[in-house]
């Protein structure tokens, strides 16, 4: 066969080997191109959107789902990154089924410019869970928490605020005239992604009794607070519900507790990298999934050449920059699936699932140059900084986190070895390879 042959069988494999991962996929995943005109949907999409399309027919992903998420193509048009998550997990509520609400779990990843993926998934069972932690968490607060924290009011049978209480100026800033007559959505923030959903939390309140949701708000003035909407049926005559009730409270220090808790448990402050802890969480996770599905994954370990000299000559706050930069390079060569991680010291990790050690080497190579490339600004001057990489992958007979990280440490100690400024890999030795005994020491050698 000639090569243009090879690479046309290649192709077709790579081809048909992603088509039967989308088929088998268990979400729903559709390919169309940024005005949402779809060229490519699993069985899986096909069945979770088919309920939502009046003709039967999918043609445009954002016309499809319509109805209940409107908000996609302006989230998708008013992206302006040539690639990255338009959304993730973006909610999008369906229908009233008999045993609760249908909740899709929708992410949009734009690929190409003109390339958008679609995953999604159905969610339902989650955050009916959700709602029922939230509903408690809600009712205690009231009980517990003083009144001046609440705006109080009432809605007529269709959603329109009817009656009002001062608590509402109190919190909101809009006089009685300003929201009377007006739907829950007067309070959402212009961005929030419930904008268009004041209608489906009477329609869960109408099913279960009460609802509770939390959004960003705006206050007249602009002040942004993350509102906490509990709504319950207030009048029942005959089985007609005549009106309901409504708490919104200001639980904004709450959530940025929450998030900023997440945050600092998880990423490390000086580069924004993923933290040590994390990453094995996250590593022992991927491998388990990538071992099911009969995936690649590869890893990279990096460690700053020469670090202690550039610290000792431009200052421990140029090195700190140096490190800065060397996270910034990695996040900038890899997917967004992928992962970055700082051991520790002057030490790093990278994740790459569904990547061979083939693949993993050229873009490790890529990482070297771009960090050997790079002028750092520094408050001493711009410094230059080189870095030595060892690769590791799933496919060279590593089965487990300690392995991998085993062999990757063994490559970059190579490396180093070798000269510095380079990348290695145990080049598919088995792992038996690297002595057992000398495994954690060498794990734990560069920091
Ligand atoms: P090699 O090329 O063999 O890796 O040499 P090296 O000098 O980089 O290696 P060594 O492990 O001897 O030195 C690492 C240095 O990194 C020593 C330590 O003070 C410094 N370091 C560790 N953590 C930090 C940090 O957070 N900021 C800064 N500026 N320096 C750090
Ligand atoms: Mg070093
Ligand atoms: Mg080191």
């Amino acid at each position: 066969m000639s090569a243009d042959h090879v690479e046309r069988a290649e192709l077709e494999s790579e081809y048909e080997a992603l088509l039967s991962f989308m088929y088998l996929s268990p979400v729903g995943i559709v390919r169309s191109d940024k005005d949402g005109v779809v060229d490519m949907m699993n069985p899986l999409a096909a069945q979770l959107l088919m309920p939502l399309v009046k003709d039967g027919s999918i043609e445009n992903i954002f016309d499809s789902l319509a109805s209940v998420a409107p908000e996609l193509r302006n989230l998708v048009s008013s992206f302006q990154a040539e690639r990255g998550p338009v959304c993730e997990n973006h909610r999008v509520f369906v229908t009233q089924a008999k045993d609760g609400p249908i909740v899709l779990g929708c992410s949009i990843i734009k690929v190409a410019t003109n390339l958008l993926m679609t995953v999604l998934s159905d969610i339902s069972r989650q955050v009916a869970a959700e709602r029922r932690a939230r509903q408690t968490e809600a009712w205690l607060a009231g009980i517990y928490t003083s009144v001046n924290d609440f705006a109080f009011f009432t809605l007529d049978s269709g959603g329109r605020i009817e009656s009002w209480n001062s608590s509402v100026e109190r919190l909101t800033g809009f006089t009685e005239a300003e929201v009377l007559g007006r739907s829950l959505s007067r309070f959402y923030a212009p961005d929030a992604a419930v904008s268009h959903r004041s209608p489906e939390h009477i329609a869960l309140t109408r099913d279960e009794g009460w609802h509770v949701e939390e959004f960003w708000c705006e206050t007249k003035t602009g002040r942004r607070y993350w509102g906490q909407l509990l709504v319950a049926v207030l009048r029942e005559v005959e089985g007609d519900i005549s009106g309901y009730s409504v708490v919104l409270r200001d639980v904004t220090e709450r959530k940025l507790t929450s998030d900023n808790l997440k945050r600092l448990l998880t990423t490390d402050h000086l580069t924004g990298a993923t933290n040590r802890a994390h990453f094995f969480e996250l590593a022992e996770a991927e491998i388990g999934r990538a071992q099911r599905q009969g995936r690649p994954l590869s890893i990279i370990m990096l460690d700053a050449d020469h670090f202690k000299r550039i610290n000792d000559t431009a200052g421990h706050q140029a090195g700190d920059e140096v490190l800065k930069r060397i996270a910034a390079e990695a996040k900038a060569v890899l997917r967004i699936s992928d992962v970055v991680a700082r051991l520790g010291g002057e030490e790093f990790v990278l994740m790459l699932p569904s990547t061979t050690t083939h693949e993993a080497m050229e873009v490790a190579e890529r990482l070297r140059r771009a960090v050997e490339l790079a002028s750092i600004e520094t408050g001493v001057g711009q410094l230059r900084a080189t870095i030595s990489l060892g690769v590791a992958s799933l496919e060279d007979a590593a089965s487990t986190l300690q392995e991998l990280l085993a062999a990757a440490d063994k490559a970059l100690y190579d490396a180093k070895t070798a000269g510095r400024n380079c990348v290695r890999t145990l080049g598919g030795a088995p792992i038996s390879a690297v002595n057992p005994a000398t495994n954690e020491r060498s794990l734990y050698r560069h920091r």
